[in-house]
């Protein structure tokens, strides 16, 4: 259950040293990295997208078999394929993870974090949805080594700091007589 080493370092994405393109080395130009053939090169948080599968108010969560966060709880999902739309990668993930196919309910949140591993640190952007499962049977990927449903009144920590609070959002926004959110406060984070 150790914690990855790096945890808590914010903005510490290792700036790239070759152009992707040519090879050529990188200088630093305003926002931005530039070779000397002239391509740029942008740096931006990583896309990923997670589901709370919710069933009889009680939610759904994997055990992590892998590092990162290796042994703690966690919300289905992962990081997104290039050009997927974050609700399909949110379904995509939640089906391979748990082996229970499911349908998007409501766009819950956008939570920003970082994630480290093998030493490095990249900013994660997370899209997280509420998710319903509309066939499928439990199962286990490589990544995982336990399934299990949990009232949200007993919700375990789970892995990634950002996670906490979308649980957190997630119980106040199912407490009874909790008003429907009007506007983005609690999704900037
Ligand atoms: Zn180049």
């Amino acid at each position: 259950m150790a914690r990855p080493a790096g945890r808590g370092r914010r903005g510490a994405a290792v700036n790239p040293s070759w152009c992707g393109r040519c090879g050529a080395a990188l200088l630093p130009e305003g926002d931005h990295f530039i070779c000397e053939a002239g391509h740029r090169t942008f740096l931006n948080s990583k896309p990923a997208a997670g589901a709370l599968v919710l069933r009889d108010g009680q939610l759904l969560l994997v055990r992590r078999a892998i590092e990162p966060w290796k042994g703690w709880w966690d919300i289905p999902g992962g990081f997104l394929k290039d050009g997927e739309h974050p609700c399909a990668g949110a379904l995509r993930e939640v089906e391979e993870e748990t082996g229970y196919i499911c349908e998007a309910v409501e766009l819950l949140g956008i939570y920003m974090d970082t994630y480290e591993y093998g030493g490095d640190s990249v900013f994660i952007l997370n899209i997280y949805y509420l998710v319903r499962i509309i066939g499928g049977e439990p199962r286990l990927d490589a990544e995982s080594d336990a399934l299990r449903w949990f009232p949200l009144n007993a919700l375990p920590e789970v892995a990634f700091v950002h996670a906490r609070q979308v649980l957190r959002d997630f119980v106040e926004q199912q407490a009874p007589g909790a008003r429907p959110r009007k506007d983005l406060q609690g999704q900037q984070r």
